[in-house]
Parts: structure tokens; C-alpha cells; sequence
């Protein structure tokens, strides 16, 4: 009997996705290609990971030039890429040192660990007491501690026990931040824009208001900006908005250029510092063709002008969203090019929306059942976002309709 690759996947894989029924096979910009040759515009672009587009092509023979040069030789030993790489990390994002991991999740576990030994070597902590705040309704990433500082009920059921250390505040709420505070405090630990969580914009000022915080109580900020850094929210980073340099921060997915896993762990010297030989590693990060690939996804991002690009047509893509003015549609928000559309739950599972949006040529994924999450390549170009606009509006239009049919 013949079986498609998404009968093999659903037979020999994990169910812990639920994907749409599309199986793709070719990318180039913003596009993707499904085994029969369909086309769609890449609406979800690997949750912002691949905001160069897909293959783009210079990314594509820096991945190529490096693979036949030198590729991955662990740190045991330096390497002509890593050093540069760093450096520019780091000038780009105001920090003074970078440690490179692969995925997110990693670079989470790296910061929370570095906050912890900032906090019983230089805060002086007494011994296994040191404490983390994290917001309720955040994402960063999979691990047991990650989700042990999880309020979502789905990514903890079944994995306990959690590692002790960590509470939560409401997100955008600056006073419980202050209250949440004690001598033992080593850092709080922030989405600017909650990604995972459904696209939610806290009240503008509220971060440099933690930053003030924190300052003043000498607990370490912590800006996780894998989502929503590199352009993505219409700045280089999300911060930037607020007028806020942490005092650690988190890159992730689109710095590996969509083509690798690459994050980075950057900060002070002094936390940075904490880390001496032995204490903290990763087979993989900072190999040679992860670090010319993200040196090279930055050079992109600066002079492409992809942040300034994201913030233009983010603001144009909001608006015409906004115009759209369905009764299935309950708000529109986000910042720059990520972008949620909240469909009312009377109406419609998120997920249907996305399923009639898949018809017309436009992927997107639903997150928590109601949200839309509308986070293109960054090198969408606005005559692409009206044809999603157009798509939406039509998939809007028939989905309306339908209902209209059912309850008359
Ligand atoms: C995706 C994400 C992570 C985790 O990254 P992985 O590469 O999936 O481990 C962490 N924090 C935020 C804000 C994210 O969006």
C-alpha cells in the first residue's frame, strides 16, 4: 500500500503537533510549495525563525561556502568565525558578551543558570536560595525548568516535578513586580511581546518601568527577544520601543537565517563572567557554520532595513486588517510584523479560519484556539500582504456567511 509522508509521520512520528494537512517541499521568499505543486504564502514563517524569507539565496551560499570550508569542531577549539560573529552580536545589541547556544530553549536555560550564579557570586545570595520571576501567560520554551515556570496548564500536566526557584506575576503589571521582589531576587525574566502566548502588547512604558525596577533593587533583566528581536516588531529589538537596554537578552530563530538552529545568551560583563571553564556548555553552539551563517543573517538585517520594512508594513498590514471589519474578527493587535487577529470563539475555532486560508493559498497557525498569528518573512513586499488581505477577507466573507446560514 502506498503511504504519503504525512501518513508516515502521523504513523512513525510523535503527536505532539497538530499540523495542518499540507506537506511541503519547496520554499523561495515568502512562498512555499506543497507536494502537488500548489503555492502559498508563508504566513507563519517557523514562528519568525525564517524572517529572511525562505532560502534566501546569499544565506544559501554562506551555508554552502562554510559547509565545504569548516564546520563544526565543538570549543574546544577557537575558530576564525565564532569571535567576529560574537562581536557583532554584540555591537548590534548594545551588550558587552554573548554566549552561543543552538535552539531557544537553550539560551533560556543559559540565562537562567547565569542569573543564578550572578546571584549567589555578586549579589552574594545565600547558598540555593537565589529566586526568579517570570509573567504569567509566558512562553520560553520546552525544558522541564522552562515549563515548571509555565502557567499553561498543557506544557506542565505530566512533566512535574519542577525545579523550586521561580514565581509568577501578571504580565504588564509593574507593581506585582515590585512586590514580587525579595533580597533573594536574581532576575526577572520578560517577553516585550508575548508571542506564544497570543501576540499580547503590554501597556507602553511598562517595560521601562520593570527596567527602573529592577535596577533599583539590583535584580538582573532578562529580555527573552527570540521571537520578537531581529526586526520582527519594527525595531531591531522589541526594548527598543521602551527605550530599554537589559541587562540580558535572548536571540533566537531568525538569527539562524532560517536555515539553522543558532541562539545567543548575551549580557555584562559581570554575569557573563560567572562562567568559567566547565560550568556550562553545548556540543553544537558556536560551531563555525552557525556563526558565519547568523554573522551573515545580521548583515542582512541591517542593510536590507528589515526592521524599519517591518515597522512599514506592519502598520500597513494592521490597517488593512482593521478595514476588513468582520463580525467573526474580535481585535487586531501586535507591533511591527507580528501581528494576531483574534476570532471570535461563537463563530469559529482559530484553526478552521486557518484551514479555508489554506485553500486560498495563505498558511497561517492558530495559537490558543481564537488567535491568528500573522508573522510573514520580513521581505514581504506590500502588494503580498494585499493579496493575504484580499485572502483574509474572503475566507472571512464565506466563513461569515456560513454562519449567518446555520442560525437563520
Ligand atoms: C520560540 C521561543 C522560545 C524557544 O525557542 P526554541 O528554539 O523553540 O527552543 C523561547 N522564547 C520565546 C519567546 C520563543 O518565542
Amino acid at each position: 500500500m502506498m503511504h504519503t509522508a504525512l501518513q508516515y509521520e502521523q504513523k512513525f512520528g510523535a503527536h505532539n503537533y497538530a499540523p495542518l494537512p499540507v506537506v511541503l517541499t519547496r520554499g523561495e521568499g515568502v512562498y512555499v510549495w506543497d507536494d502537488k505543486g500548489n503555492r502559498y504564502i508563508d504566513m507563519m514563517s517557523a514562528y519568525s525563525a525564517v524572517s529572511h524569507g525562505h532560502c534566501h539565496p546569499e544565506l544559501i551560499e554562506t551555508l554552502t561556502s562554510q559547509a565545504h570550508q569548516l564546520a563544526v569542531t565543538s570549543r574546544a577549539f577557537y575558530t576564525d568565525k565564532l569571535g567576529p560573529f560574537l562581536e557583532k552580536a554584540c555591537q548590534l545589541t548594545g551588550q558587552a558578551r554573548a554566549l552561543p547556544m543552538n535552539t531557544g530553549a537553550e539560551a533560556v536555560e543559559t540565562a537562567l543558570k547565569a542569573a543564578r550564579k550572578w546571584a549567589y557570586t555578586i549579589k552574594k545570595v545565600a547558598p540555593n536560595r537565589a529566586h526568579i520571576i517570570a509573567c504569567e501567560n509566558n512562553f520560553h520554551g520546552r525544558t522541564i525548568t522552562i515549563v515548571g515556570m509555565s502557567s499553561e496548564a498543557q506544557y506542565r500536566d505530566g512533566f512535574g516535578p519542577f525545579p523550586a526557584g521561580f514565581s509568577l506575576i501578571p504580565y504588564g503589571d509593574a507593581a506585582a513586580l515590585r512586590a514580587a521582589i525579595t533580597p533573594d531576587t536574581a532576575a526577572f525574566i520578560v517577553e516585550p511581546i508575548q508571542g506564544e502566548g497570543g501576540i499580547i502588547v503590554p501597556p507602553a512604558g511598562w517595560l521601562r518601568e520593570c527596567a527602573a525596577i529592577c535596577r533599583e533593587q539590583n535584580v538582573l533583566l532578562i529580555a527573552d527577544e527570540i521571537q520578537t528581536g531581529l526586526g520582527r516588531t519594527g525595531k531591531l529589538l522589541a526594548c527598543e520601543h521602551d527605550g530599554v537596554v537589559p541587562d540580558a537578552l535572548l536571540l533566537g530563530k531568525a538569527l539562524g537565517g532560517g536555515l539553522l538552529p543558532v541562539s545567543l545568551f548575551l549580557s555584562r560583563d559581570d554575569v557573563m563572567n560567572v562562567f568559567t571553564p566547565g560550568d556550562h556548555g553545548s556540543t553544537f553552539g558556536g560551531n563555525p557554520l552557525a556563526a558565519h551563517v547568523a554573522s551573515k543573517a545580521l548583515d542582512i538585517l541591517v542593510r536590507d532595513k528589515l526592521s524599519a520594512r517591518a515597522a512599514e508594513l506592519g502598520e500597513y498590514f494592521q490597517h488593512a486588517l482593521c478595514a476588513i471589519r468582520s463580525p467573526l474578527v474580535t481585535e487586531v493587535r501586535g507591533k511591527g510584523l507580528m501581528i494576531g487577529l483574534v476570532i471570535n470563539p461563537r463563530y469559529y475555532a482559530a484553526r478552521e479560519i486557518c484551514l479555508r486560508l489554506m485553500s486560498v493559498g495563505v498558511l497561517a497557525k492558530e495559537t490558543h484556539g481564537t488567535i491568528l498569528r500573522l508573522t510573514p518573512p520580513l521581505i514581504i513586499t506590500r502588494e503580498q500582504i494585499d493579496t493575504v488581505v484580499a485572502a483574509i477577507t474572503q475566507v472571512l466573507t464565506e466563513a461569515a456567511a456560513n454562519v449567518v446560514h446555520i442560525q437563520g
